[in-house]
């Protein structure tokens, strides 16, 4: 049943996920007028808490996806590791946009560099593992340090090893063969910055892309994204143009957004996409004209697209676990307005029960005159010193 359709205000969008994205989304299109009803196993989930209803279960639970479509109009997701199963039912009894094709492709590393390959962008050198005997060979070729990594199922730097010398080759094919999935041996790019754009393209083929983030990640999760990034007009643009083109070719409905690496001799990589409003993209919240949030509504209900503008400089900051305390207390400071500092701090929180370590729990939008003062605020503040030692 996926023709394109207009979706009016008034109607239920379903989301298969109830995390924070999920949770932003929804604020997002309430605002703009529609239902959410959202399915996560998690009771009052972040979504959950403000979506007209939840579906508690598994992802996998097919009775609880068929609930899902027989209540929603349309439906997207928020994490891009769907159940194929559930994905084909959600598309016969439903809308589902997006499709199962962008989710087939970004579900799995390999077939997710081909793709960006076919769309005429280049990638980091790589090659498919099958052995601990072909491994070595490619590592022998590469030269170290090299990355392995599991084809599906790795985030935040889970299902992945930096290989520094021959010696952890044995140890490094075996740790991530449990994974039970393809393996891929990446090149490792010393970069200068990672940078990530994020493009929205509607069924009528309109495409527009925000402006680029620079990202710092700190024990592979991300840190804080600063934008405008600190690159020439010239880079930014062809990041921008490489996002579309990988948008265009593969049919995008939503959000995608595009990593990459910037080397120093100005060369682009992708590193890789995901099919869903994403983490470097929050500061769109506060410091563009249009959200990726409310983007990704816009998008899948075939409306016109938002300008991205960017309204202000800002440097969005994440809040793990670990530093919800001090920012809570900080935030109860006359200190906290941060009058006079030419900074001005958004705080968002995602309603997570338990603020475990390394869990993101919110960020910050301080939107600012000058990124390198909110950089040298944050550095400053006792509340992230965790991330500067690492
Ligand atoms: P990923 O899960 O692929 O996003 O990787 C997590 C982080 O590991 C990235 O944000 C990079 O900081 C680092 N990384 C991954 N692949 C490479 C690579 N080929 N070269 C250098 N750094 C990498």
């Amino acid at each position: 049943m996926s023709t394109r359709r207009v979706i009016e205000p008034g109607r239920t969008i379903g989301v298969l996920g109830g995390g924070q994205l999920g949770r932003m989304m929804a604020l997002a299109g309430r605002n703009m007028g529609y239902r959410f009803v959202t399915l996560d196993p998690t009771p009052d989930s972040p979504c959950g808490q403000v979506a007209d209803l939840q579906i508690k279960a598994p992802y996998h639970d097919v009775e609880a996806a068929k609930q899902l479509a027989a209540q929603s109009d349309v439906i997207t997701y928020e994490f891009e590791n769907v159940d194929a199963e559930v994905t084909a039912l959600l598309m016969r009894d439903s809308y589902v946009p997006q499709g199962s094709q962008l989710l087939y492709t970004t579900q799995h590393r390999l077939r997710e560099k081909r793709a960006i390959e076919a769309a005429g962008v280049q990638v980091a050198p790589y090659v498919e593992i099958v052995s601990a005997e072909q491994l070595r060979t490619e590592v022998e070729r590469f030269g170290t340090p090299c990355v392995l990594k599991t084809a599906m199922g790795g985030y935040d730097g889970k299902g992945q090893w930096v290989i520094r010398t021959l010696a952890e080759v044995d140890e490094a094919f075996a740790t991530l063969s449990r994974a039970r999935t393809d393996l891929v041996l990446e090149k490792f790019i010393a970069f200068e910055r990672e940078l990530s754009v994020i493009a929205a393209r509607n069924p009528s083929g309109e495409v527009v892309t925000f402006p680029v983030a620079e990202n710092i990640h700190v024990n592979n999760i991300l840190h804080a994204s600063i934008v405008p990034a600190r690159i020439s007009c010239e880079i930014a643009e062809r990041a921008e143009q490489m996002a579309q083109k990988i948008a265009a070719a593969l049919g995008v409905i939503g959000l995608l957004a595009v990593e990459m690496f910037l080397t120093a001799d100005g060369e682009l990589f992708v590193n890789e996409l995901a099919p869903r409003p994403h983490n470097s993209g929050h500061y769109t919240m506060d410091a563009c004209r249009t959200s990726q949030f409310e983007q990704h509504v816009r998008a899948i209900c075939d409306l016109p697209l938002g300008s991205p503008a960017l309204l202000t400089p800002v440097v969005m900051v994440n809040l793990l676990g670990q530093h919800v305390a001090p920012t809570l207390a900080w935030s109860q400071t006359r200190d906290a307005s941060l009058d006079g500092a030419g900074l001005t701090a958004k705080l968002h929180l995602y309603g997570k029960q338990e603020a475990k370590a390394q869990r993101k729990m919110g960020h910050i939008n301080l939107l600012c005159a000058d990124v390198e003062y909110a950089l040298s605020w944050i550095k400053q503040s006792n509340i992230w010193e965790d991330q500067h030692d690492a």
